[in-house]
C-alpha cells in the first residue's frame, strides 16, 4: 500500500538530523519528496521509497489530508 503524503504533513522519522530533530515538514512532494527539517529549517529531497523506509509515525497531517477532515 503506497504511502500517502501530502504537503505540510509533519512526519517524525527514524533517524534524527545532525542537529537532533526527527521531524519535517513536507514541502515537495513527486517522485523525490522534498523535507523541511523542523530543526534547522535544512531542506533535503528523498526518494519516495526512503522516505517510507525511514518513516516513524506522522506527528500532523496538512490541510490537503483527506482522511480525517471535518464534512463542511
Ligand atoms: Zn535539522
Amino acid at each position: 500500500m503506497p504511502l500517502e503524503l501530502y504537503l505540510n504533513d509533519i512526519l517524525r522519522l527514524r533517524k534524527p538530523h545532525p542537529c537532533g530533530s526527527t521531524d519535517w515538514t513536507v514541502v515537495r512532494l513527486g517522485a523525490d519528496i522534498g523535507l523541511r527539517c523542523l530543526g534547522c529549517g535544512r531542506r533535503v529531497l528523498l526518494p519516495r521509497r526512503t522516505v517510507e523506509k525511514r518513516l516513524k509515525t506522522f506527528v500532523s497531517r496538512g490541510p490537503e489530508y483527506p482522511g480525517e477532515s471535518e464534512p463542511e
